[in-house]
């Protein structure tokens, strides 16, 4: 089935509810050829043009779930939302670009979806196309926290993302050299209006996390007002702060009689990892921040 309008889609799912949506295919042919997905029918979104751009609303840019990594990373869409261009261009190789979608990187929900930590640093909003025209609106944070899902015939249409003006940063740490799935991912938001920092760590943990103690910490150093600068010592910090918040140590085993036993160690792996993060979120913010 090809639907060229979002209420055609719902229309189709609703008609056939073993259907499954398909936007660029680079997940769900995944699992379908490694025999995870059976699905009965597909619904193609590739030809709803409405979800293929962008448009302005209330000082927020509505993106429409089938723009592609390709088209987010062109300059035009860099200067309007410049982490979400980072993590478009930073998504997977460029026949994986061209094809994967905004939509599809959400609604899959991988931790290490690429748009995810930005989309949460931004407090972005789904907006839910259902029966009937129906139109409801969802926090992307609560559909990648499994707070609410998305119904079987229900189609993500548009992210509603605000447009702050101001220097924000995508930085992602891969394990090799090349395009590659990300081991830790940082996204850091500068918002003048609220006078606040907002920072989101991907690929950590099955969700992107927000160290909101570690935010408002640094926020209060920052001189809004004046040349926004900040010591060497305080990127280091935040980047310390986010990485502990991320990647807490283990709790204290118990001792006898309910005292405080050894302190744990975190594996190698973790305390490398906690390293990243730090890296990640000292650069990101001092990029933003410079
Ligand atoms: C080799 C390879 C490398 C990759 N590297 C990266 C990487 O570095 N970073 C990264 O972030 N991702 C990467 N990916 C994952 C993938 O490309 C992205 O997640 C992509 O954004 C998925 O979009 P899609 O349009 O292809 O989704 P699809 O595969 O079409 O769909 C994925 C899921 O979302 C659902 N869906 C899609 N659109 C909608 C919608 N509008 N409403 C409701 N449901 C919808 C589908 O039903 C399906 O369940 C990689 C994938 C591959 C195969």
């Amino acid at each position: 089935m090809l639907p060229t309008t979002l209420d055609e889609a719902v229309s189709a799912l609703s008609t056939v509810p073993a259907a499954v949506p398909v936007a660029g295919g680079t997940d769900l042919m995944c699992e379908v050829n490694s025999g995870q997905l059976r699905p009965a029918a597909l619904v193609g979104l590739g030809r709803i043009s409405e979800i293929r751009g962008w448009s302005y609303q209330d000082g927020h840019a509505v993106l429409g779930a089938g723009l592609t990594h390709a088209r987010m990373g062109r300059p035009d869409f860099a200067a309007l939302i410049p982490a979400l261009a980072a993590a478009a261009r930073a998504a997977g190789p460029p026949q994986i670009r061209n094809a994967g979608t905004l939509g599809g990187n959400i609604v899959s929900a991988s931790p290490t979806g690429d748009a995810l930590p930005v989309l949460a640093a931004l407090e972005a909003t789904l907006s839910i196309a259902g029966p009937e025209g129906a139109r409801r609106e969802l926090p992307v944070s609560h559909l990648l926290a499994g707070m609410e899902m998305l119904q079987p015939s229900e189609v993500v249409g548009y992210v509603k993302v605000p447009l702050l003006h101001a220097p924000q940063t995508f930085l992602k740490a891969t394990s090799r050299t090349g395009p590659s799935r990300a081991l830790a991912s940082v996204a850091v938001v500068l918002d003048p209006m609220r006078r606040n920092v907002r920072c989101a760590v991907g690929a950590v943990a099955p969700m992107p996390l927000r160290p909101l103690e570690a935010e408002s910490w640094i926020a209060s150093l920052i001189d809004w007002d004046g040349r926004r600068a900040l010591a060497p010592e305080a990127l280091s910090a935040f980047g310390e702060y986010v990485a502990m918040a991320c990647i807490p140590d283990p709790p204290p085993e118990e001792g006898e009689e309910g005292a405080a036993g050894a302190v744990p160690q975190l594996p190698p792996a973790a305390l490398h990892l906690r390293r990243t993060v730090a890296t990640l979120a000292r650069r990101g913010l001092g990029r933003a921040l410079a």
